[in-house]
Order: C-alpha cells, then structure tokens, then sequence
C-alpha cells in the first residue's frame, strides 16, 4: 500500500516539531559553551572544534527545518508533491522517502549535473 498525501503531511508535522527541538537544543548548547568556557586554555582546541561541529550541525539542521517547512506551506498553497523545477508529480515512492523532496527525479539529477 502506497502513502497517502495525509500521511505524509503527518511526518512533515512530526518532522518540523522533532527539528525545531533538535536545533533548539544545539542553540542553547553553543550559547552555554560560548560563555565562561572561553578563557579555559587546556583543551580550548577541541572545544573550538566542538563548537565548530555544533555550528555546523545547527546550520544543517536549521536547513532540513526550511525544507520541511516549505514542504508544509506548499499543503497550504495546494502544490505540495509537485516538481518546484518542471511541475511534474513527484513519484510517491520518492516523496515516502523524502518528504520534503522539492525536485522530481529527472530534475534532481540534471541540477546535481549527473
Ligand atoms: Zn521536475
């Protein structure tokens, strides 16, 4: 049995609630690391590193946040499971996979230049 457009709208909903903790989290993380830590000289190279690691992980995880989100406007504007390239449905398949996939198939791999 295939996905129905609700269920997917469910995860998407699960997904942006579960990321909005993620990156709450890890912004609270880097704010308490960032102070008092800072003078600490031991191991200030690994906590560079960590704190590098954290930023990075925020903006990635801030990053699958926009991408769910959009993919919930596009429920509201009614354009959701539509190729944002094309305009083409997107294979269900793909979209059980991928969610908050924008592209179809032949226009995700001709922007990756495959
Ligand atoms: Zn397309």
């Amino acid at each position: 049995m295939t996905i129905t457009y609700e269920e997917l709208h469910e995860r998407l909903v699960e997904q942006e609630e579960h990321l909005l903790e993620q990156v709450h989290d890890i912004q609270q993380s880097v704010r308490e690391e960032g102070v008092g830590y800072s003078n600490h000289m031991a191991d200030a190279g690994s906590e560079v590193f960590e704190q590098a690691r954290d930023v990075s992980l925020a903006r990635q995880l801030q990053r699958s946040l926009e991408d769910t989100q959009r993919a919930l406007q596009k429920f509201d504007d009614g354009t959701y499971g539509l190729c944002e390239s094309c305009g083409a449905a997107i294979d269900m398949t793909r979209l059980e996979a991928l969610p908050s996939v924008r592209y179809c198939m032949r226009c995700q791999s001709r922007r990756e230049g495959a």
